[in-house]
C-alpha cells in the first residue's frame, strides 16, 4: 500500500471514531490524529557531506575503521612503561627518541628507556603510559620524573577505538545531521552521505486584502506576512519551499492553485480562509479535491485547522491571523514535516519549567500558547509575558523568546505560579 493510501484509509478511519469531535478537538488528539496519518514519502539521494548538513540519514552508518586509529598521547611529556616508575620517589628514564603528532617513533622503549612525545602522536610499541611534561625535567638526555608523577598504567593515553570502534554502528537512519555529525561522519573518512530527499513544500496565502510588497495596499489592504514566516519556519526545518503567492478568495484560482500545488509538493501548506465564513465554501472545494478533515482546535491562538490529503500531498489549511498560523505551524505542521522527511524519532520540542513574573488571563477549555520571555534570574527560571497577545499583533512572536504553555484544564494564574514554558529554540529546528 503506498503512502497516500494509507493516510486516506488512516483519515477515513479517524473521521468515523467515536471520540471524533471536529468542533472541539484537544491539541494532544489532534496532534495524535495527525501523526498516525504521516509515513516517510522521500526518496534516497547521496550528498557531498557539507550538503548534508540538516538532512535527514537515510542509512545506518556503521564506522569502516576505529577513531582513534592508534593509541596515542593526551598530553604533552613522556611516554614509559609504568613499571620502570619508582613509587614515592623521582624516576630516571633514558630518552631515546621523539614522536611528534603524524611522526611516529619507529622503535621499541625499553626497560629504563622513555621517548618524549606530544599530543595526538601515536604511541610508541613497550610504552603503556604518559606522564606530563610539567612533572618532569630533563638532564643531559635523562628525564627525571617528580615522585608520583604518575600513579597507574594508562595514564594520558588515549586508546584506539576508545570514540568509536570499528563496525559500531555510528548514526541510525532518521537522524538529523548537524555540525556534530558532519565532524564525526569526516572523521571516518566518510564523503557521500545517503540522506532522503528534501521535501517539497508548497506553501500560497488566500485574502482579497492581501498585497505583496512592492505593491502599495490600497484602503482595505495589507500586506501578506504569512508567506514570510512561513518561508522562514519551512526553511529552517530542511524542507524546500515552494512560494505559489496570493491567491484571491475565488473558487476558481483556490482550485487552480491547489492542483498545481499537489501535483508538484509532497505536502501543501496555505494560510486564510478556514475560519468560519469562508471555511464553508473552501471546505466544499476540498472535500472534491482530495479528503480534508476540518477541526476547531481546543487552543488559543489558532482554533480552525484543515489537515489531509490532496492528490498525493499532505494538506495543512491554516488560520490567517499571524501568529495563529505560526503557533499552529509549530504545534501541529512542524512534527508532521519532521516525520515526512523521514526523521525518527521525533521527539516533542522541550519544555521547562518556570516561574510567572505577571500574573496571566486564561479561561478553562483550551490550550493557550501565551508569548513570553523567559530568562534565568538569580539562578530561576522566569517568564514574562509579552503585553500584547492578540492573534493578529505579530510583533508578539518576535519580541518573544518562549510560548508559556498553559493547559486545557487551567484558569487565570497569578506571578509566581509555576508555569511550562517552550522555548522557540526548540521549535525552530528538527
Ligand atoms: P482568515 O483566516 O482568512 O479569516 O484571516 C484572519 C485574519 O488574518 C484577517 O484579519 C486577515 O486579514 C489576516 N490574514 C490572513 N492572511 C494573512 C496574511 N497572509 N498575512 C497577514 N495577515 C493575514
Ligand atoms: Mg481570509
Amino acid at each position: 500500500m503506498n503512502t497516500s493510501q494509507h493516510t486516506l484509509d488512516t483519515l477515513t478511519h479517524l473521521s468515523h471514531a467515536t471520540d471524533y469531535d471536529p468542533d472541539s478537538m484537544a491539541v494532544d488528539k489532534a496532534r495524535a490524529f495527525i501523526r498516525q496519518c504521516l509515513e516517510p514519502v522521500c526518496p534516497v539521494e547521496h550528498v557531498p557531506l557539507r550538503e548534508a548538513l540538516g538532512r535527514v540519514l537515510a542509512e545506518n552508518i556503521v564506522s569502516p575503521i576505529a577513531v582513534p586509529g592508534h593509541d596515542n598521547a593526551a598530553m604533552d611529556g613522556y611516554a614509559l612503561r609504568f613499571a620502570d616508575v619508582v613509587p614515592g620517589q623521582e624516576t630516571r628514564l633514558q630518552r631515546i627518541g621523539v614522536s611528534f603528532a603524524g611522526h611516529p617513533f619507529d622503535g621499541e622503549i625499553g626497560s629504563g628507556q622513555c621517548l618524549r612525545i606530544f599530543t595526538g602522536a601515536m604511541m610508541p610499541r613497550g610504552a603503556d603510559t604518559v606522564v606530563m611534561q610539567e612533572r618532569t625535567r630533563e638532564e643531559n638526555g635523562v628525564a627525571v620524573l617528580a615522585p608520583n608523577a604518575v600513579t597507574a598504567t594508562g595514564q594520558n593515553r588515549r586508546f584506539a577505538g576508545e570514540d568509536i570502534a570499528p563496525g559500531a554502528t555510528v548514526f541510525s537512519r532518521g537522524q538529523r545531521l548537524h555540525a556534530a555529525e558532519l565532524g564525526m561522519l569526516a572523521s571516518l573518512g566518510i564523503a557521500d552521505v545517503p540522506v532522503y530527499r528534501r521535501l517539497r513544500v508548497a506553501f500560497f496565502s488566500t485574502g482579497d486584502e492581501l498585497v505583496s510588497f512592492g505593491t502599495t495596499p490600497a484602503a482595505g489592504q495589507i500586506y501578506d506576512s504569512n508567506r514570510y514566516a512561513l518561508y522562514g519556519m519551512l526553511q529552517q526545518l530542511g524542507v524546500e519551499p515552494i512560494d505559489l503567492g496570493i491567491v484571491a478568495d475565488q473558487p476558481e484560482a483556490l482550485e487552480a492553485a491547489l492542483m498545481s500545488a499537489a501535483a508538484n509538493a509532497d505536502a501543501v501548506i496555505t494560510t486564510g480562509g478556514v475560519s468560519v465564513g469562508e471555511a464553508d465554501f473552501i471546505k466544499a472545494l476540498l472535500e472534491r479535491l482530495g479528503k480534508v478533515l476540518f477541526w476547531k482546535i481546543a487552543m488559543k491562538p489558532g482554533r480552525p485547522l484543515a489537515y489531509g490529503m490532496l492528490g498525493r500531498a499532505h494538506f495543512f489549511g491554516l488560520p490567517g491571523n499571524p501568529v495563529s498560523a505560526m503557533a499552529v505551524f509549530y504545534q501541529f505542521v512542524r512534527e508532521a514535516l519532521l516525520l515526512l522527511q523521514g526523521q525518527a524519532p521525533v521527539t516533542p520540542p522541550p519544555t521547562f519549567r518556570a516561574v510567572l513574573t505577571a500574573p496571566v488571563k486564561k479561561t478553562p477549555g483550551r490550550t493557550e500558547f501565551q508569548r513570553g520571555v523567559c530568562e534565568t534570574k538569580d539562578g530561576q527560571c522566569v517568564v514574562t509575558p509579552v503585553p500584547a497577545q492578540g492573534s493578529n499583533i505579530l510583533s508578539s512572536m518576535s519580541r518573544a523568546n518562549c510560548f508559556i504553555v498553559l493547559p486545557m484544564d487551567s484558569g487565570a494564574q497569578p506571578a509566581g505560579a509555576t508555569v511550562d514554558v517552550q522555548p522557540f529554540h526548540g521549535l525552530i529546528t528538527g
